[in-house]
């Protein structure tokens, strides 16, 4: 049996009633540019976070962009981030015309190493920006302690952490402002682009809601130079209709990588190292193989489809070769860039595809 790396058709089929009423009631109502369907999405997502405001994006990247303008981020500011990243945490700091510092991860965790962030900061620096990868929250407490003692503002960039708790508290409640992505293949995901920005900062979130819609203060007042970034009524309604199976498709989630962790006992394979104090949400299910190259493709042949997030550390991406980086610069970050394999994972998938996959991969002998 084919196994796709995740299969949102799937989940279409489990709640297709809702999803079609959903999308049925604003085609009906023709309100497709904010109003009431956003607003509705916004609060009840403030709600699953535990925080008090959410300003619905039209992208997790949009989002990302006006937190950075949020914290005042400049042009020749710096901002401290993670090398082992999806390419947008660092794209927008670049687009405001300020300098993304990478450092380098805990290996065993893939998150941003805050034993490294004294060494990274200097009198530029405006902002730490860590990312929750993989559904994991980065070290909150360490990250927010020397941003305090040094006065710097935190943005965290939660695209796959939807609902994932560091020390009980939400991912998004931790930092200054946070970013969501609602890109359809995340663990809320819609039918096409969207996100949101989530602080407890009720200026913050009034300034993110002007930025997002122009400038506005009202229809044909403008305060200040902003952007089209608003979240659609259309994809708020689909988000709506999903959000209240949230919670179970994360513990779902978190069942599979239990059961994958479980089985692989054992095997010449690193699972994923999960902290006692995190609560995780497995946006991805990474592993590491000396002979990841090998693997990936003797699943292939099975029909079993992997990723890699991310192939290309972003300090050796060729868009930032000017940033004057190096290979070796980032040990732990390119050995796992050479290691690492996503597995299926998603809250449809069912026990005997989790013995399938597991079966295969056991097959594999380096
Ligand atoms: C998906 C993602 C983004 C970007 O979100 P979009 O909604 O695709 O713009 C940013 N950061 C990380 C870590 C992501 O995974």
């Amino acid at each position: 049996m084919p196994i796709p790396l995740v299969d949102l058709k799937a989940q279409y089929a489990d709640i297709k009633p809702e999803i079609d009423a959903a999308m049925q009631r604003v085609v009906n109502n023709t309100s497709f540019i904010l109003g009431k369907e956003v607003a509705q999405f916004e609060k009840d997502f403030a709600t699953f976070c535990r925080v008090e405001h959410c300003v619905g994006m039209d992208s997790g990247t949009a989002a990302l962009h006006l937190a950075l303008l949020l914290c005042e981020v400049q042009p020749g500011d710096e901002v401290i981030t993670t090398t082992h990243t999806f390419i947008a945490t660092a794209e927008v700091i670049s687009v405001i015309g300020a300098r993304p510092v990478f450092v380098d991860i805990d290996p065993r965790t893939y998150n941003l190493d805050p034993n490294l962030l004294a060494r990274a900061i200097t009198p530029r620096t405006k902002v730490i920006l860590p990312v929750h990868l993989y559904g994991q929250p980065a070290e909150m407490d360490a990250i927010m302690e020397i941003a305090r003692r040094r006065n710097l503002r935190v943005i965290e960039d939660a695209a796959q952490a939807h609902g994932a708790e560091y020390r009980g508290q939400r991912a998004g409640t931790m930092g200054d402002v946070a970013c969501f992505s609602f890109y359809p293949g995340k663990n809320l995901g819609a039918y096409g682009d969207a996100g949101a920005l989530v602080t407890n900062n009720a200026e913050l979130a009034a300034r993110a809601r002007m930025l997002r819609d122009h400038g506005r203060r009202s229809k044909y007042e403008h305060q200040i130079v902003g952007y089209g970034y608003r979240l659609d009524a259309l994809q708020a309604a689909i988000l709506g209709a999903k959000l209240p199976h949230l919670d179970a498709w994360n513990a779902r989630r978190r069942a599979i990588a239990d059961r994958y962790t479980e089985l692989f006992a054992g095997e010449n394979l690193i699972p994923p190292f999960v902290p006692a104090h995190i609560t995780p949400v497995f946006h991805i299910y990474c592993v590491r193989h000396p002979n990841r190259d090998g693997l990936q493709a003797h699943l292939k042949a099975r029909g079993i489809e992997t990723g890699v997030h991310y192939p290309i550390p972003l300090h050796l991406q060729p868009v930032y070769a000017d940033l004057g980086y190096r290979v070796g610069n980032f040990p732990h970050t390119e050995q796992a860039a050479r290691e690492i394999l996503s597995l299926p994972l998603y809250p449809e998938m069912t026990d005997a595809q989790v013995k399938w996959i597991v079966d295969a991969v056991k097959e594999f002998h380096i």
